[in-house]
């Protein structure tokens, strides 16, 4: 059985990179006993995908409008109201 410790390891190594079906099964065991370890991983996950999601968005190219563009929205917008 793994130590709390060693699970939270195994937590934020499987972030990173695959675990072996050996390390999974380990986690998941020891996931399913204890609610400390339960509660990192549900807390590292949000973590981790809300970091990816904002680096995701910093990497997007900035928006370049050509002048035609631009002036094609703005009409859109004028012509809504
Ligand atoms: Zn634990």
């Amino acid at each position: 059985m793994l130590s709390c410790k060693e699970a939270a390891g195994l937590v934020s190594k499987s972030l990173d990179t695959r675990l072996s079906w050996r390390e999974r099964a380990a986690l998941r065991m020891h996931i399913a006993i204890c609610r400390m370890c339960r509660n990192y991983q549900k807390q590292l996950r949000a973590m981790t995908k809300a970091v990816r999601k904002s680096s995701a968005e910093a990497w997007l190219p900035p928006l370049r409008l050509s002048e035609e563009a631009k002036q094609r929205i703005l009409r859109h917008f004028r012509s809504e109201r």
